[in-house]
């Protein structure tokens, strides 16, 4: 079963697919699993004409899938393939393929707290290496499933971040682009933050401004409240942090969103609690900075109790043991 293994290694049988080509998209069809067939000088695989999402589909009460937010990741997807010059799917054809493809693993899905994880992708197929200038003049759209348990299934430890003020995440146009560039440009520098610090992930900062880390956005919280930074394109608008936005702000929090500098942060870590948010992680607690290759502690450098607050309230609105808020869940039978 898929929650033995590691998260994103186990796949669900089924996957949906649709191609376009000569201006316009093909029906999209359910098939097994397995290889594609891609010519070697396809687009996506020279030229990072590639874009995907990630989001997760629940076991509800009545073993219904509970898909959370899939107008946003829908909306998201479209918005990437739009910048990666890519054909943009219709939304209607894109959630249908979602759906389609969650019905189809629907006996996949493990109890909560693990998940159904859904990635839809989209690339350029078309064989041309002379189009390095040029958008790509044939796609594939698939949705792949991937049954896993809960992303930390050694329970939840806090992390090291390693702070980073020079190097960027990624380049200006691309920060709110989930595109597999902005995975690579991170990735050199993540290494190396592991070598030196043991670091498990990195915390970039752009121009003073704190933005993300490479996969999770990061939000500040304490008994009252919950910072994040402003949105300014610079960093991945994740649909879980605009979830944690509404649903402290239902529950009581001061909720902000604003400019944070390197020095509001190692403020707020005297006394407060910072955390991670994402899909497949969804609130991880930070338990230690590293900053100039010296450790600052966050609170105690415990799991904060805040963090695991919002967290399992986030995953009971998600699995629906509370109640989300309209048009957060489409369940499919
Ligand atoms: C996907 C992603 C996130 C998290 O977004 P969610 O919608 O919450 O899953 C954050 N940063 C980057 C760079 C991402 O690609």
């Amino acid at each position: 079963m898929g929650s033995q293994r590691a998260f994103g290694t186990a796949f669900g049988g089924q996957m949906s697919l649709a191609r376009w080509h000569d201006g316009e998209w093909e029906a999209p069809a359910l098939r097994p699993l397995a290889a594609l067939e891609l010519h070697p000088g396809a687009h996506a695989l020279h030229y990072g004409s590639s874009c995907f999402e990630g989001l997760k589909a629940f076991r509800g009460p009545k073993s219904e899938a509970r898909i959370f937010r899939l107008d946003r990741h829908v909306a998201r997807m479209r918005a990437s393939a739009e910048q990666l010059c890519l054909p943009v799917p219709g939304a209607d054809m894109l959630t249908e393929m979602v759906v389609d493809a969650v019905r189809a693993n629907l006996g996949e899905i493990p109890e909560p707290p693990g998940a159904l994880y859904v990635r839809p992708t989209l690339i350029g197929t078309d064989p041309n290496i002379g189009a390095a200038a040029a958008p790509a003049t044939e796609a594939l759209l698939y949705v792949i499933t991937s049954p896993g348990g809960d992303y930390f299934g050694g329970g939840l430890h806090p992390l090291r971040l390693a702070v980073e003020t020079e190097r960027p995440r990624t380049v200006p146009r691309f920060g709110s682009v989930k595109t597999g560039a902005n995975y690579a440009m991170a990735l050199g520098v993540t290494r190396e933050a592991r070598a030196a610090y043991r670091a498990d992930q990195v915390l970039f900062l752009n121009q003073g401004l704190v933005q993300e880390t490479g996969a999770s956005n990061l939000v500040l919280l304490d008994e009252g409240r919950l910072l994040t930074p402003t949105v300014d394109g610079t960093f991945l608008e994740g649909v879980t942090r605009d979830s944690l936005l509404t649903l402290a702000s239902d529950l009581g929090f001061k909720v902000e969103e604003l400019p944070l500098t390197l020095d509001d942060l190692l403020a707020w870590a005297e006394q407060g609690e910072i955390a991670l948010s994402g899909t497949a992680a969804v609130l991880a607690p930070v338990g230690t900075l590293v900053v100039d290759g010296a450790d600052v502690r966050v609170g105690g450098g415990a799991v904060g109790a805040t963090t695991l607050r919002l967290r399992s309230h986030l995953v009971d609105v998600q699995t629906g043991r509370a109640p989300a808020p309209s048009g957060w869940i489409t369940e499919v039978r």
